[in-house]
């Protein structure tokens, strides 16, 4: 689906353009950005992948009529199932349809809705047995005045009296709104075949998943489009869109010379500029085919429709785009890239939306790409960049909704787009698209969850990539780094600070460092892997500039270097600063440098000890073995400290104090510093 930008975008149209109000009619009260959003929190159910279901669903034949005239319709799913346990009833979704009758295996069972857990359960009266195939035929009709949220209609109907060139109706199942028009069994986990015959008035088109087999006149003035899906697909990517449409096609040819008809179904005024941009589609799903492998479906299809809430939607070979964006290569190229990321291989849990949306935003990227090669690519993603410090980006990419978010947030489209982006430049073009072609491979017509990915990248690269995805995609955040450098005859000291909050990983990245010196310049690659890091490189010249990561392959901000000994790029010195502020109340910062000892980043002994004016040591506030670098500590006189009044625990008077820095050099000899400070209470 569209990202929220694109939402957003949509909403300004709509409210330029057109009136929502007119639009949407009593239909949909409240129209936002975010309407959709928020639907999806359902209960999980106990196990989240693999199936808790005791059946394996091997297809779905839908039967359905449209009157079109209203949103009311009738029809017949019938399903098979093999059983993986014993059973002596099931449990199916369904939300708002009245089940008229229910078969099993021809034989009518009784059931009883469960509306809150928006399920039915069947009751066979006997055990039916693991292996067992079931057929289970339900004919029933959509419940009229049933309470549907405004954004779960599941089916959508729209007169033409309010300014479409036609009757439209469609269906929108994305996550869980596929039981709101069909009983099924409705996780993205589960897939089966799908077969569609759809009823409607004569004049119509009813576009659907998969081959059109052919249509039928039944000679009382409706038809009937039959339409086959023979691949693996799940619930939520199942559709119907029927309308007057006109049907532009072309032909793509596959690498291996089969032949696949890309179609737009479009309203009569359209379709001269959809047919205009079909060649442009031929082109993406050849580059996405050379990319990802070859296009997986039987054909590639799209609809245009308005009103829609969405720029676009990846329905298994038919994805259902907004009239406005009908032509925008964004959309388009996002929602082709779906068939891949999405639909052939599908996010196994909510949780893994991700696997589905940051890999369709980054196929955008790599669309711009192949048109403008990487120029375009470093541009298009620094533009994806400029509004990433705002709201959900600071979350992890993966399980949006248990962090507060929504399943369609920025989180897993442009930071999850981002995030595939650092990915690849850590592992290099030829790691990350066979890692691509590798996943898509083993999970061709399944679905995946993160760590399933993960395994596979892991697998291509030879390495854990643990630490990427524990920080990238499970953790919150991005890097925040700020440099300082200083050069000495033949050596650069680089010290890279990395300054996002603490409550954020500290990033362990390989970094492209450049540093330029008049027209040429050097490259270094660092591996950088704590809060302070110095580097000691070799350079002949002094340096105009350094400039980290100049590629812009990692999703970061460059900030600047900590505020402390003035702008100036001398080489570090052993060097204690007066505190500040001074006198202080209650709290004060002490700032100190370390100079280089050995080995870059290989640090010394530092101790930073507070003590009263009677020589009793207050508090130590550093400790340990740190490397050269500037460093700030605060201190503050509300806490208790040990040692004083005659050993209890106790908070500081006012008066002067001391601290004092110790710095052991690594050959033994050690340097130290006093200052004073005042706290006036
Ligand atoms: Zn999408």
């Amino acid at each position: 689906m569209g990202n929220l930008l694109h939402r957003l975008l949509l909403h300004s149209l709509l409210i330029i353009g057109l009136c929502p109000s007119i639009l949407w009619g009593q239909r949909s009260p409240s129209f936002s950005s975010s309407e959709k959003d928020g639907h999806f929190i359902l209960p999980e159910r106990a196990s989240f992948y693999e199936g808790p279901q005791p059946f394996d669903m091997l297809s779905y034949k839908l039967d359905v009529s449209l009157v079109m005239v209203s949103d009311a319709f009738q029809g017949k799913c019938t399903m098979t199932m093999r059983l993986k346990s014993n059973v002596d009833s099931l449990v199916l979704d369904a939300v708002g349809l009245l089940l008229d009758t229910v078969r099993v295996d021809g034989v009518p069972k009784t059931t009883r809705p469960d509306s809150a857990a928006e399920s039915f359960i069947i009751y066979l009266n006997g055990t039916r047995n693991t292996g067992d195939t079931l057929r289970i035929a339900i004919s029933y009709r959509r419940a009229l005045g049933y309470p549907r949220p405004s954004s779960r209609q599941g089916y959508y109907f729209f007169l033409d009296t309010l300014g479409m060139p036609a009757n439209l109706g469609y269906t929108f199942s994305e996550p869980s709104d596929a039981r709101f028009w069909f009983p099924c069994y409705d996780e993205p986990w589960e897939k089966a075949t799908a077969e569609m015959n759809i009823t409607v008035p004569t004049g119509y088109v009813a576009a659907s998943n998969g081959k059109l087999l052919g249509t039928t006149n039944n000679g009382n003035g409706t038809t009937t489009w039959r339409w086959r899906e023979g691949h693996q697909i799940t619930t939520y990517l199942m559709c119907i869109t029927a309308s007057r449409f006109a049907v532009s096609s072309l032909p793509y040819v596959t690498a291996t010379g089969d032949t696949i008809p890309l179609q737009y179904f479009t309203w009569l005024p359209d379709s001269a500029a959809t047919a205009n941009f079909l060649p442009t589609v031929r082109q993406m799903v050849g580059q996405y085919a050379a990319l990802f492998g070859e296009y997986p479906f039987d054909k590639y299809g799209m609809t245009s429709i308005v009103p829609f809430v969405y720029l676009g939607m990846e329905h298994q070979t038919l994805t259902t785009m907004n009239r406005y964006s009908q032509t925008d290569q964004r959309v388009v190229s996002h929602e082709l890239a779906h068939q891949w990321w999405g639909d052939l291989v599908t996010c196994g849990t909510w949780r893994d939306v991700w696997l589905n949306e940051s890999f369709a935003t980054y196929s955008e990227a790599l669309w711009r790409e192949s048109l403008g090669g990487f120029p375009a690519l470093k541009s298009y993603m620094r533009d994806t960049l400029n509004g990433f410090q705002y709201g959900s980006w600071q979350g992890a990419v993966y399980d949006p909704v248990g962090q507060g978010f929504n399943l369609f947030d920025q989180v897993v489209y442009s930071k999850g787009g981002w995030v595939l982006h650092t990915l690849r430049g850590v592992l290099g073009d030829s790691v990350f698209f066979r890692s691509l072609n590798a996943y898509r491979q083993r999970y061709a017509s399944k679905s995946a969850i993160t760590n399933e990915l993960k395994a596979v990248v892991d697998s291509v690269a030879g390495l854990d990539m643990g630490w990427f995805f524990n920080q990238w995609i499970f953790g919150p955040g991005w890097p925040k780094y700020a440099s300082r450098y200083s050069w000495t005859p033949d050596t650069l000291t680089l010290t890279i600070y990395q300054q996002q909050s603490p409550s954020w990983p500290t990033y362990k990245m390989p970094i492209k460092v450049r540093a330029y010196v008049g027209s040429s310049s050097t490259a270094f690659a660092l591996w950088d892997s704590v809060r302070t890091q110095v580097f000691r490189l070799p350079l002949a010249s002094m340096p105009d500039s350094i400039v980290l990561d100049p590629d812009g392959w990692i999703l970061k901000q460059i900030v600047s270097p900590p505020s402390s000994v003035g702008e100036d790029e001398r080489p570090l010195a052993f060097q204690l600063f007066q505190n500040y502020p001074n006198p202080f109340n209650p709290t004060t910062t002490v700032r100190y440098s370390l100079p280089l000892q050995g080995r870059a980043g290989v640090g010394s002994f530092v101790t930073l000890k507070v003590y009263d004016i009677l020589g009793r040591e207050v508090t130590t506030l550093v400790n340990e073995a740190k490397p050269a670098g500037e460093y700030a500590v605060s201190f503050d006189a509300r806490l208790p400290y040990g040692n004083l009044r005659g050993g209890q625990a106790s908070n500081v008077a006012s008066g002067l104090y001391f601290y004092r820095l110790t710095f052991t050099e690594s050959g033994g000899s050690t340097l130290s510093s006093v200052k004073a400070m005042l706290l006036l209470r």
